[in-house]
């Protein structure tokens, strides 16, 4: 598949007459690159515009005997072709629990140890809580609140990692270890500085809402610039950029930044969390439902997860949308194009949705919003 989907990009670049040189950019000047080429040589590039698009990758914390552990990034761990005996994996976020899931089903003994006090820990504690017991019953073992002090061993031989968990010890020791702690945008040693671009603290390329940088000319778009890390909004970014460069003026700021975790069942959000309506002091009303009560959940024999909806106190506009459960990730997409097009929720309690489908299921969530105060 992802042959195929170079094939296809390639076959584009080809169509549109852009060049294509496969190697290491660094800037060696203002609106100027020196590019590694791959097969040998270097090519000095300059441009009128310039775009910066050089993503992210796996952070690798300063823990003792970590580097020399030789961890497993998800990039290791998607080229693995035999079964890690007992996998600990590094972080409870996206990247932990999708990997953790699949390597558990292919047939893995897996142990995630996170630091905070629960799974997805930016999420709602519904969230947080029905993720644990979902990963709890296929035999996953959950370590929360776990700050690794160090780590002794070889990934792919022995590995220990050497744990506090509220003032105790605990050591877990596996065959492999795999990191999912975050993510580090890829703007070092690239002589950002020689093209006057500036960082952030946290090391994104500067960027203003237009993606402009601090450099005229000089755009960037992605993890890089600290964009919300998802394919769907790094193909928004271009799209800003690229009607930007035609004379328009998009902006990043009010965009939506759906996402979804693609977990079995999915979870998925559109808009706030509770969480973040509380922290940023947004009334709400909320409407709750288990998912065992849409029927298409009974047909797929998939009854765990929830539906839940904010809903605005002084209007009937939708605040945010959490679906857990099967096919989450098409559920939002409904909510979310109501949402682009200011209905209230009323017109998706009374829709006629096909019976039965997932999205039936908006019928019988947004009947349970409660009445404005
Ligand atoms: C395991 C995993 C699962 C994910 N799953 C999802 C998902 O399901 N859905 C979703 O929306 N998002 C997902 N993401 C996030 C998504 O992959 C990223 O947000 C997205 O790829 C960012 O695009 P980008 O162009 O900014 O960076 P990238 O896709 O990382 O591309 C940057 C490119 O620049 C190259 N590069 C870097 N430095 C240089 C240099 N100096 N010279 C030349 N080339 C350079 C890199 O090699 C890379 O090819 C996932 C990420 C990970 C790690």
């Amino acid at each position: 598949m992802v042959d195929g989907m170079v094939d296809v990009h390639l076959a584009r670049f080809k169509a549109s007459g852009a060049q294509l040189l496969i190697g290491s950019g660094r800037f060696i000047g203002p609106k100027t690159v020196e590019v590694a080429l791959a097969d040998g040589g270097t090519r000095v590039l300059r441009g009128e515009k310039v775009i910066i698009s050089t993503g992210s990758r796996t952070t690798l914390e300063p823990v003792p005997g970590l580097l020399e552990a030789s961890p497993l990034t998800h990039i290791e761990a998607l080229d693995l072709d035999y079964i890690p005996g007992h996998l600990l994996i590094v972080g409870g976020g996206y990247i932990g629990l999708e990997i953790a899931q699949a390597m558990r089903r292919f047939g893995s003994r897996v142990t995630i140890i996170e630091r905070n006090a629960r799974l997805a820990h930016r999420e709602d504690e519904d969230v947080s809580d029905a993720l644990h017991d979902m990963f709890r019953e296929e035999g996953i073992e959950v370590v929360t609140s776990a700050h690794i002090t160090r780590v002794e061993g070889k990934s792919g031989k022995w590995v220990k990692l050497y744990t506090v968990r509220e003032g105790s010890e605990i050591n877990l020791e596996g065959t492999h270890v795999l990191v999912a702690t975050g993510r580090t945008p890829n703007t070092q040693g690239i002589g950002l500085e020689l093209a006057g671009v500036e960082t952030t603290d946290r090391g994104h390329v500067k960027v203003n809402e237009r993606l402009e940088t601090t450099a005229p000319g000089i755009w960037a778009v992605g993890d890089c610039a600290g964009s919300p890390h998802f394919t769907h909004i790094v193909f928004d970014d271009f799209r800003i950029v690229r009607d930007n460069l035609a004379g328009g003026h998009r902006v990043t700021t009010g965009r939506q930044v759906p996402f979804c975790m693609f977990t079995d069942p999915e979870f998925a959000r559109v808009g706030l969390s509770e969480t973040e309506a509380k922290e940023r002091g947004i009334a709400y009303r909320l409407a709750k439902i288990p998912i065992v009560g849409v029927y298409r959940a009974r047909t797929l024999c998939e009854t765990r997860g929830f539906l839940k909806a904010l809903i605005d106190t002084e209007s009937d506009r939708i605040l945010g949308f959490t679906a857990l459960g099967a096919e989450a990730g098409e559920i939002i997409a409904v909510v979310q194009v109501a949402m682009l097009a200011g209905l209230s929720y009323t017109a998706l309690r009374d829709a006629i949705f096909t019976h039965p489908t997932m999205a039936e299921g908006l019928i019988p969530l947004f009947s349970a919003v409660p009445a404005r105060p």
